[in-house]
């Protein structure tokens, strides 16, 4: 089995990540690039949620919410914003650190700071599916990220 993947950049581009990305790129001074593993588990959809809340609703004037698919393409946008940013914070559901080896194989030379989300929130660890609690519970959580991220880093 082998121990590394090489993945392709794709030569095209979501039009609507171009777009955000563009918008980013010309509005004001750099922000800090808040990255997430997009997990589709539990865990994950928890960081997921933090990560918006944090470059969306908390801090949008610091933060920019960065695609992790972008970072797979060639000119999307989403790697200049990356290249731009002063800082990149990624948010990892757990210590599989899925968003941080992605990140670390486009940006081999970046130094992000990185959060295990699950260890900010009580949460029995062996639950996996996002229906397996209920979703104000699960708000709650990413809630309680956001804010212990946002009091340390911003
Ligand atoms: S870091 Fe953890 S929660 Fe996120 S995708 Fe990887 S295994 Fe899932």
């Amino acid at each position: 089995m082998a121990k590394t993947i090489q993945i392709r950049l794709a030569e095209s581009s979501c039009k609507a990540g171009l777009g955000y990305a563009r918008k980013h790129l010309s509005a004001g001074p750099p922000k800090d690039a808040v990255i997430c593993c997009e997990g589709m588990c539990l865990k994950g959809e928890t960081a997921r949620r933090a990560a918006n809340l944090i470059a969306h609703d908390l801090v949008p004037g610091k933060a920019v919410r960065i695609c992790h698919g972008g970072l797979l393409e060639e000119t999307g946008g989403m790697r200049e914003l990356v290249r731009r940013a002063g800082r990149v914070l990624i948010l990892d559901g757990c210590g599989m650190a899925c968003g941080t080896r992605l990140t670390e194989g486009a940006f081999p030379d970046l130094e992000p700071q990185v959060v295990f989300a699950n260890q900010l929130y009580e949460c029995d660890q062996d639950i996996f599916g996002v229906d397996e609690m209920p979703d104000s519970q699960i708000n709650a959580n990413a809630a309680k990220v956001a804010q212990q991220v946002v009091e340390k880093y911003f």
